[in-house]
């Protein structure tokens, strides 16, 4: 989709059909990048984020796919290959689940947490530093994770298996972005706190941000734009001395 193709860097938003991936896309492509935007099921939300792509003068992909799956991953990436250089990965993709205690939890409810929001996200940081690394032969690039407040705060009697899946993106935040830190490769993460999404409604809490902003510091959700200028940021040259940081973006919370 669009026209204009060269040797424009590359941005793949995972998630990128809506909420916080929506954000990213478009504003990265305000930065100039050409973006690819991937989403599991919602088409439609997918291909109008391409649009908005478009108009901003960049090109536009859009990849189905579930960051959990191994062969899903494969194909986007190859797809990205076809496309250009992948110069920033937003690591974004993730789910909640719908509010249980630990006691509650089935083994299928974890496995789906882990897969999507865990390994989903190391099956892409792979990908991206094989594509990215002076090691590989790559040009460098950013990775930006998107981690949550959720990490430090546990969400008892709400979604501790959600909390720990976030702790695991810290941990690999600053494992990740140590390990790959003289390749040219810098990975962060941005850490959200309460943001008007669709997320809260796929947790069966659509008005979860209205709820609980009396929590918040600011007294107000996030927009996911707000989000999106951190990530923006961290994709940055100004970033350039920035590696393995969790940068929380919660109004305080
Ligand atoms: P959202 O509005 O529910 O959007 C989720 C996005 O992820 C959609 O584009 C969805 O695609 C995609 N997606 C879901 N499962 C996927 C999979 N298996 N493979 C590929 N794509 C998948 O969520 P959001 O609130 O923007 O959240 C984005 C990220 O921010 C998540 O990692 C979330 O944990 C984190 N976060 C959010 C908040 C918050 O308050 N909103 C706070 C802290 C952290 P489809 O459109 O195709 O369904």
């Amino acid at each position: 989709m669009g026209a204009v193709p060269g040797d424009t860097p590359v941005a793949l938003v995972t998630g990128g059909s809506r909420g916080i991936g929506r954000a990213c896309a478009l504003g990265l492509a305000e930065d100039g990048y050409d973006v690819v935007i991937n989403y599991v099921g919602n088409r439609a939300a997918a291909d109008a984020v391409a649009a908005g792509v478009v108009a901003r003068q960049r090109r536009a992909l859009v990849i189905q796919g579930d960051v959990g799956s191994e062969p899903d991953v494969l194909r986007m990436f190859g797809a990205v290959d076809g496309f250009g250089r992948l110069a920033v990965l937003v690591n974004n993709a993730g789910v909640v689940d719908v509010a249980a205690r630990v006691d509650e939890m089935s083994l299928d409810r974890l496995t789906r947490m882990m897969r999507i929001n865990v390994i989903g996200a190391f099956l892409c940081a792979r990908e991206a530093v094989k594509r990215m690394s002076t090691r590989h032969g790559g040009q460098g690039g950013a990775i930006i994770n998107i981690g949550s407040v959720a990490a430090d705060l546990g969400s008892p009697a709400q979604y501790v298996d959600y909390a720990a899946s976030k702790g695991a993106i810290d941990s690999m935040t600053i494992g990740l972005g140590r390990e790959v830190a003289t390749e040219g490769v810098r990975v962060n993460a941005v850490r959200p706190g309460l943001i008007k999404t669709d997320i809260h409604a796929s947790g069966g809490i659509p008005d979860r941000v209205e709820r609980l902003a009396g929590l918040v510091p600011m007294q107000r959700g996030g927009s996911a734009e707000e989000i999106a200028d951190s990530v923006r940021w961290l994709a940055s040259p100004k970033a350039s001395y920035v590696v393995g940081s969790l940068i929380t973006v919660s109004g305080g919370r």
